[in-house]
């Protein structure tokens, strides 16, 4: 009996999309809503969960595969910038903590430079102009 549902199952998914990271990433957004909802009141929550339910259930039975694969590969490239920015932030402020920004006293270029070293004479890279720092 439960082999016989597998066999339809199976059958019924064959030609189908299926699930993918956009479906799983989909999940997870309902899933968080689900368990927030049951904290705070999320406006319109229940018509939220409900298209996402929509959404995930129709991509994973779709037969337009080509479609469905290319959203995911759209999903993927906006996952991987956002994801790139955030791994710039990280190095930017990595940069703040070994690096100290000072501004040119005479044409306010930015220059970094190292954190303790002590007093140093700074040479503006750009006009010249000599300053005296701690660091
Ligand atoms: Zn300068």
């Amino acid at each position: 009996m439960l082999n016989d549902l597998r066999y339809r199952f199976a059958k019924f998914m064959q030609g189908r999309y299926g699930v993918d990271s956009l479906s799983r990433f989909l999940s997870v957004i309902l899933f968080a809503v689900i368990v927030i909802g049951m904290f705070v009141k999320i406006p319109l929550s229940g018509l939220i969960t409900l298209a996402l339910l929509i959404i995930l259930y129709w991509r994973m039975f779709s037969k337009n595969i080509a479609k469905r694969y290319a959203e995911n590969q759209k999903f993927l490239q906006l996952k991987e910038k956002f994801l790139g920015n955030f791994s710039n932030v990280g190095s930017n402020m990595s940069q703040f903590k070994d690096y100290h920004i000072y501004k040119c006293p005479s044409c306010s270029q930015k220059i970094r430079i190292p954190r303790g070293k002590g007093h140093i004479m700074v040479r503006c890279p750009r006009c010249g102009f000599e300053f005296h720092k701690k660091s």
